[in-house]
């Protein structure tokens, strides 16, 4: 125990019992934090810290007022701070404190952000522990994920096959808080995993909530146990949920109660996307970090912050149920086409208040008349809305009079109109000192209100009536805190007053006395406003606990408005960017006529491009093919120079595919779009490296995640991919993955490359086929002209930028000379595209060597041609039984030279002087 004692001691003592990082100690009218925790607060929150003296040592102690605390609490919970507060109460021998609340990032309620803000935990289902009773399902796999937002009342389950799908369900709810499972606690991996890639406070609860048994019968009692077992989600997944569970009563928020509904997430409804391209696609901020410039923020017009949370739902989890899509298309498709009536509904939509949280205020016992109040009037609004959905004939027959009418639309009235009858327009914002009811809401309380009033009205009429009565002149009546109820009588009639005056003060130019009448109604008056008092905060407790008895209809008529403010939203970006309803389909074919980047072509005058993926249908895009036999192309090889807009390019058809999958409208002329189970993006990491971001090895791993996680359904994109490493290296692993996809995997591919050697690949693997980015070279000015063709770029366009800048003629073609033996002497068979491999010369860089001649006639190949295997597993190094000096070091120090050298982003003057250091290297 600790020496300290007194105030000090007890803030010690209560601090050892918990393992919150800071301590807020009610200390009469304040909060105050003391020795190590002033410090922090201190520094963290610019607070005064001054010294408090207890038994001879010394304490720093930092203080804030009662009603402040909330945006300390907040300020520093928002740092990653778990705060508990110990409240003060009175007892029979004085006072006590005791910990009410632990305040930590998932259990915040005082939030001002409209984000969700999910608190999770996440079970490893294979290492659960099932108290030895051989009960659990020992051959259950992977991952079980619980969310909660305690703000809204949200509870989701979801479970995951492995760590990288749990990383993605993480990833995908962003959530502030993560509960890791014991077991989890110990995997390494997966806990640095979450630590770097997810922005979560990580919390080690104890580890007897996850047990199976607990945690079940947690879950059970939370939310029935018939809807429990429905979800049929495995052991793991409950174990998450009971944690969850555990953790938010135990850290006091009080809003259990709110969670009224479990929720399964399946995987299996939402498009796959993980954490990388989330980040990539920058759905909700850009790669910067920046929210402006995300996708989100640009496709956001919704008028509340319900609606807000909503569509970047939608964004990071995309659907795949072709009639959920459909829904959501009819819907934007007839909001889209009324303007006047879409312009009413959000003008309507702007005065909801966010019905989720206040539910959850309500629960939590913080709500308070304002609260109420905006719940009774953002309940209005749903009639409101039907009515507008009702009148407009666009709308009456589209989706939109469904989703209105999902809540209990007559008990949402009722309660409306509980409210309204109850709380008098403008109501104060405390709720203990009485003035928040109207009349005629409880008898009691309107005698007591009439009371108060007669009593009101003969103060009011006092001061006349003493004058005429005794006649004086300059008299008021008046109240203060001291003084209580006074008559004030100015100096010159003051000598005048009646015996029965009774003097209790004496000023400058009056003096004020009181009467034995008026100390009577002074009482009275004092006891009608406690009278008022208690009884109005009684009758707001009841009506607080009405309301928070209906947190599951707030919850249903809230995420209503959401949906149709997100609708309107989607039906108002569409309208005003000239975009169109997709045509989804459960087939493999992707074709976008003159698509834009949703995001860049707000900025840039944009030149629209197509594409297309999958069998060719239509007559048109046949003819567009025109001859082409390789009608079922599934990979497009993407090439063009620096900047020509690959990227966009790709990022522009995935982006309108995820769009396509929210259910939106998409920036196309004409778009068909077969629905696809995930996208998957990677971008080289020579690309991500300027960000400051990633390696060569995370580029590897996405790579490897997916290889693994990409169906034949999946779109995947694939920027610069190998060109994290040396050529060579890159080469080979491009081509490989290459064929892997296409021959394997055979999901649908864009991959920009500046290797050009992979447009080779068009003519050996048959679902192949190349575009380019046209630039177009004339009179010494390159322009860039961002349209996409088919077939693959010219190739020496760096040297031919050489040529254009002015570097004299015999280094240009010596450039391209050297450029062209590079070329041919590396070629490289491609694997899987015909029935007799192609056989080629290899150039061996570590060696110097080019291996034997190119082996077209058909003669054996030579002795460096191994299998398949071999290279693979040897990768570009060279078998250890070959001679490494062949060749002078002089030359091998250039040829090294050459194969570093990456001609695409080493600018043409340094290439040049590259060259001719060469040269001189030679010559010696
Ligand atoms: P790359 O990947 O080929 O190096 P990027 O896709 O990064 O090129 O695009 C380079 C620049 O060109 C970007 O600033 C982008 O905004 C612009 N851009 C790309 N595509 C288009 C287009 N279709 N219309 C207009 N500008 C474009
Ligand atoms: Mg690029």
């Amino acid at each position: 125990m600790t020496e300290a004692t007194g105030i000090v001691g007890e803030f010690l003592s209560l601090k050892e019992g918990t393992d919150a990082d800071v301590l807020a100690m009610q200390c009469g009218d304040f909060y105050e934090f003391f020795a190590e925790d002033a410090e922090i607060v201190a520094d963290e929150l610019d607070l005064k810290v001054s010294q408090k003296s207890s038994h001879g040592s010394s304490y720093p102690m930092a203080g804030v007022p009662i009603d402040d605390l909330t945006p300390y609490l907040k300020a520093l919970v928002e740092r990653g701070y778990r705060v508990a507060v110990a409240d003060q109460y009175e007892t029979e021998s004085g006072h006590a404190r005791e910990i009410v609340r632990v305040v930590t990032p998932g259990t915040l309620l005082e939030t001002t952000d409209t984000d969700a803000q999910y608190l999770a935990a996440v079970v490893d289902a294979e290492r659960l522990s099932s108290n030895g009773r051989g009960r659990g399902r020992s051959d259950e796999a992977g991952y079980g994920l619980a969310f909660a937002d305690v703000t809204t009342g949200r509870f989701l389950v979801a479970e995951a096959d492995d760590a990288d799908a749990a990383l993605t369900e993480l990833y995908r709810f962003d959530p502030v808080e993560v509960l890791p499972g014991p077991a989890v606690r110990s995997a390494d991996d997966l806990l640095t995993e979450i630590r770097e890639r997810v922005d979560a406070t990580l919390t080690l609860h104890e580890t007897e909530a996850f047990a199976p048994k607990r945690a079940a019968h947690a879950t059970r009692e939370q939310f029935g146990r018939e809807t429990v077992d429905r979800l049929s989600v495995g052991e793991a997944t409950i174990a998450a949920a009971g944690a969850i569970l555990s953790y938010v009563e135990e850290t006091g928020a009080g809003v259990l109660a709110s969670m009224t509904r479990i929720q399964g997430h399946h995987g299996d409804d939402h498009v796959t996307l993980d954490a990388t391209t989330q980040r990539n696609l920058e759905l909700t901020e850009t790669m910067q970090g920046d929210s402006d410039g995300s996708l989100f923020a640009t496709i956001d017009h919704t008028e509340t912050s319900a609606g807000r949370r909503l569509l970047k739902e939608w964004l990071c989890r995309p659907r795949r149920s072709l009639e959920t899509l459909e829904r959501r298309q009819a819907s934007v498709a007839a909001l889209s086409s009324a303007a006047l009536a879409r312009d009413e509904l959000q003008e309507t939509l702007g005065a909801a208040a966010d019905l989720e949280r206040l539910a959850s205020k309500a629960t939590h016992g913080s709500a308070d008349a304002r609260d109420l109040q905006s719940v009774g009037e953002t309940l209005a609004v749903l009639p409101a809305i039907a009515e507008i959905i009702a009148s407009t004939p666009g709308l009456a027959d589209s989706p939109l009079s469904e989703i209105v009418d999902q809540p209990d639309r007559e008990v949402a009235d009722e309660l409306r109109a509980t409210i309204e009858e109850a709380i008098v327009d403008d109501p104060p914002s405390t709720v203990t000192q009485g003035e928040l009811f109207q009349r005629g809401y409880d008898d009691d309380l309107d005698a007591v209100i009439e009371r108060h009033e007669d009593v009101r009205e003969w103060l009011d009429g006092l001061a006349e009536r003493e004058k005429r009565q005794h006649g004086l002149s300059h008299v008021t009546v008046d109240r203060n805190k001291t003084d209580g109820y006074y008559i004030q009588v100015g100096k010159s009639a003051a000598d005048g007053v009646p015996d029965h005056y009774e003097e209790i003060k004496t000023l400058k130019n009056s003096k004020r006395f009181t009467t034995d009448e008026l100390e009577d109604k002074e009482r009275e008056i004092l006891r009608l406003e406690e009278r008022r008092g208690d009884l109005e905060y009684d009758l707001f407790e009841e009506l607080r606990e009405t309301v928070a008895d209906r947190a599951e209809l707030l919850q249903d008529v809230g995420r209503t408005l959401a949906t149709i403010d997100v609708l309107a939203s989607l039906a108002t970006h569409a309208a005003e960017n000239h975009w169109v309803e997709p045509d989804l389909h459960r087939g493999d074919r992707l074709e976008i006529e003159q698509g834009r980047h949703p995001v860049v072509e707000q900025t840039t005058e944009f030149v629209p491009n197509d594409v297309r993926l999958g069998p060719a249908a239509t007559a048109a895009s046949r003819e567009r093919a025109s001859g082409r036999t390789d009608q079922d192309r599934g990979f497009l090889v993407v090439t063009g120079p620096n900047m020509s807009g690959k990227s966009t390019y790709m990022r522009q058809v995935a982006a309108i595919v995820l769009l396509a999958q929210i259910g939106s409208f998409v920036p196309a002329k004409d778009a068909e779009i077969g629905l696809v189970d995930g996208i998957f993006t990677r971008v080289g990491a020579l690309d991500e490296l300027a960000q400051g971001r990633s390696t060569f090895m995370v580029e590897m791993s996405e790579l490897s995640n997916i290889l693994h996680a990409a169906t034949e359904d999946s779109l995947v994109i694939l920027d610069e991919v190998g060109r994290g490493t040396a050529t060579y290296d890159g080469i080979s692993i491009a081509w490989a993955a290459t064929e892997y996809l296409h021959n394997e995997v055979q999901a649908k591919t864009l991959f920009a490359t500046h290797y050009h050697e992979l447009t080779g690949l068009a003519e050996k693997l048959p679902r192949v086929a190349n575009v380019h980015v046209a630039a177009d070279e004339r009179d010494g000015d390159v322009t860039f002209l961002r349209t996409v063709r088919d077939g693959p770029t010219d190739r020496s366009y760096g040297i031919h930028v050489a040529d254009l800048a002015g570097v004299p003629d015999p280094v240009v073609d010596r450039a391209r000379d050297v450029l062209d033996r590079l070329r041919e002497e590396k070629a490289i068979e491609a694997k899987g595209g015909g029935s007799n491999e192609p056989v080629q010369t290899v150039f061996d860089v570590s060696s110097g060597q080019f291996r034997g001649p190119a082996n077209a006639d058909g003669g054996e190949p030579s002795e460096t041609r191994r299998s398949a295997e071999d290279r693979r597993s040897s990768g570009s190094e060279r078998p250890a039984d070959e001679p490494g000096d062949a060749i002078d070091p002089e030359t091998a120090a250039v040829l090294e030279d050459i194969e570093s050298i990456d001609v695409n982003t080493t600018p043409p003057v340094e290439l040049i002087a590259k060259v001719q250091e060469w040269q001189e290297h030679l010559e010696d």
